[in-house]
């Protein structure tokens, strides 16, 4: 695949220090090009270093240890204890 090339090779250029490697030629103005729910190819080209756009994998997908998991069950735990205070308050 073509494009699997392209993007192996932006990932390339993201991963290494800014102004070691010049921008891929090839790479100008590449999409996204994740499948969406319509079916159709993603046409976004603000690409982040995974080679994706922010919906296809360029923010976190959250924690993956177990202690990230806990912290994370913690904060939501704290949010919600935080939102029964506040609705008890107002009825
Ligand atoms: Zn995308």
């Amino acid at each position: 695949m073509a494009d699997e090339h392209r993007r192996k090779r932006y990932r390339e250029w993201a991963k290494s220090p800014f102004g070691t490697m010049p921008f891929p030629e090839e790479c100008r103005g590449m999409t996204c090009g994740a499948k969406t729910r319509k079916g159709t190819p993603c046409k976004l080209t603000s690409l982040y270093g995974s080679g994706r756009c922010k919906l296809h994998g360029g923010m976190s997908t959250g924690a993956k240890t177990p202690e990230g998991k806990a912290r994370q069950l913690e904060g939501y735990r704290r949010w919600q204890e935080k939102r029964r205070q506040t609705t008890s308050k107002t009825e």
